[in-house]
């Protein structure tokens, strides 16, 4: 019998729902694992071992009462600390959250539990979920299984360091710029992200409202395609969210598409991109166009990568998020201010206004302020037409490339991330550089479209590489089926580093 952590999330709930193990044997498993692992990996800010093994018993009830399980029944599984719990703290990996107990329940949350997914623990992250290496959390650092001196990609590192080391079945992450798909391709997980509206953000802490997004990382694609069938949906609490039907992912996920048509990207597939990440990338189309499907080249002006004198990369993608996501977090970031929410300040300050900027200064992050000040000075009168109001011109124009590029073909494929697992402290005194680690995946944010993160096995050092997917609006049935094309052509397997290992 293959011990649960060696089982797909897939796997695993069939293995429980036969009785050939129990949830709590599994949940025990999970939490014996971080016990004696996340010392080293830190991908958890916090576990909830008791309530784990309450859940996971009260799954193991209803099986013996005949009860049936659900899509997820009894699998143990983490979610991003930036994820509202009526238990435990939710903190973004802020100081100025560090002790907050939110009221309520994050509807995905809340939707994997009446699946029947046990939750073990909320995981690290950049402070606010700004960031590409994980770096910024204001609690911890957490390393990458594969090399424990590189960073696990961010925002969401500690929910891909998690899945990969097999600290958890699968998780849930947030995506605003990159943030589920780049931490998936540096520690060799799927990472999916969402059409925007295609899950509810009630209770996801906002960074950037028109491009966050909720979604999963997983072990491969059917896992990727259980976990969104079970928090997509149309949610009363998020006006945002769709009310388009959810098509049963999971269900669907083994069929190939007949006739995909599949657009290189020639912007992102040109000179400068690095050569292993190329070949990962001409990889999976061979494994698409041996399962009968046709390429196209692509254009994508908007979207174009352009190199400096100095060989500095720029986009417009990039340039224009750094506007929008900035203007917004700017006013999301307003409601910390020491009276309503979180940290406040313990020196005596003179009046309320002094009361809001200490407890500012003393809460946030270095990044977290860089953000606020670059998107109240975008916001700012005289500044709004000549920034804000243009970088929502140039969204436009990129979103309409992507709807021409989809009235061609049915999905786009190209690199996640420009290059593999970073060395921890490579980018953090370079906020530029930084940036550009999502200068493939934020054009997708802005477009609003979903795209998958896969990995195509091992670079010549070891480290993980991989490919992304986009698909139109609402398509993620053609994406899901299209990245299980790709992995079934790979030979499918798993990638497990060393850190995930360890026993037998
Ligand atoms: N790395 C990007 C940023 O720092 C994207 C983050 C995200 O998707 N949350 O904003």
């Amino acid at each position: 019998m293959t011990a649960p952590r060696e089982m797909s999330a897939l796997a695993l709930r069939d293995a429980i729902a036969a009785g050939q193990v129990s949830a709590a044997e599994a949940t025990r498993a999970y939490l014996d694992a971080i016990e004696r692992q996340d010392g080293a990996i830190r991908a958890y800010t916090q576990v909830f071992a008791d309530r784990a093994m309450e859940r996971a018993a009260q799954i193991d009830a209803a099986r013996a009462a005949g009860k049936p399980l659900g899509p997820l029944g009894g699998v143990p599984v983490s979610i991003k600390d930036n994820m509202c719990t009526a238990w435990g703290k939710t903190t973004c990996a802020s100081k100025i959250l560090e002790n907050f107990h939110a009221p309520y329940t994050a509807t995905a949350v809340q939707k994997l539990e009446a699946a029947g997914a046990v939750i073990l623990g909320k995981t690290n992250m950049d402070e606010f979920a700004m960031g590409s290496s994980t770096e910024n959390s204001a609690l911890q650092k957490t390393a990458n299984p594969w090399d424990l001196a590189r960073v696990p990609g961010g925002s969401s590192g500690g929910a891909a360091a998690g899945v990969s080391a097999r600290l958890c079945a699968a998780a849930l992450g947030s995506d605003t710029g990159g943030s589920i798909r780049q931490p998936a391709a540096l520690c060799g997980c799927v990472g999916l992200k969402p059409t925007y509206g295609r899950v509810s953000r009630y209770g996801l802490v906002a960074f950037a409202s028109s491009l966050d997004q909720i979604g999963p990382l997983a072990r491969n694609v059917p896992d990727a395609a259980l976990m969104l069938s079970a928090i997509a949906g149309h949610d009363g609490h998020d006006s945002t969210s769709a009310d388009t039907p959810v098509a049963d992912y999971a269900a669907t996920v083994e069929r190939p598409v007949e006739g995909l048509r599949v657009g290189l990207v020639k912007e992102f597939i040109s000179d400068q991109l690095n050569g292993e990440i190329r070949a990962a990338v001409e990889k999976a189309a061979k494994c698409l166009t041996d399962a009968g499907a046709t390429l196209v080249e692509i254009s994508l002006p908007h979207s174009r990568i352009d190199v400096g004198a100095d060989g500095t990369l720029s986009s417009y993608a990039v340039a224009c998020y750094y506007i929008v996501a900035t203007a917004e977090a700017s006013s999301n970031l307003a409601r910390y201010d020491g009276a309503h929410y979180g940290h406040r300040t313990p020196k005596t300050v003179g009046d309320i206004i002094e009361l809001y900027s200490q407890s500012r200064a003393e809460g946030f992050g270095d990044e977290v302020k860089r953000r606020i000040m670059l998107g109240t000075y975008a916001l700012s009168s005289g500044y709004y037409d000549a920034h804000y109001l243009k970088a929502l011109k140039v969204r436009r124009l990129i979103a309409e490339d992507f709807r021409a590029a989809f009235g061609q073909v049915d999905v786009l494929l190209g690199p996640t991330s420009p290059e593999v697992a970073f060395r921890a402290g490579a980018k953090t005194a370079d906020p530029l550089t930084m940036y550009l680690s999502d200068i493939y995946t934020i054009s997708v944010n802005l477009a609003g479209i979903p795209a998958i993160s896969l990995p195509v096995g091992l670079n010549s050092t070891g480290l993980p590489l991989a490919v992304q997917l986009l698909a139109g609006i609402f398509e993620e049935e053609k994406l899901l089926r299209a990245a299980r094309m790709v992995e079934r052509g790979l030979g499918s397997q798993e990638l497990v580093p060393p850190a995930g290992r360890e026993e037998k």
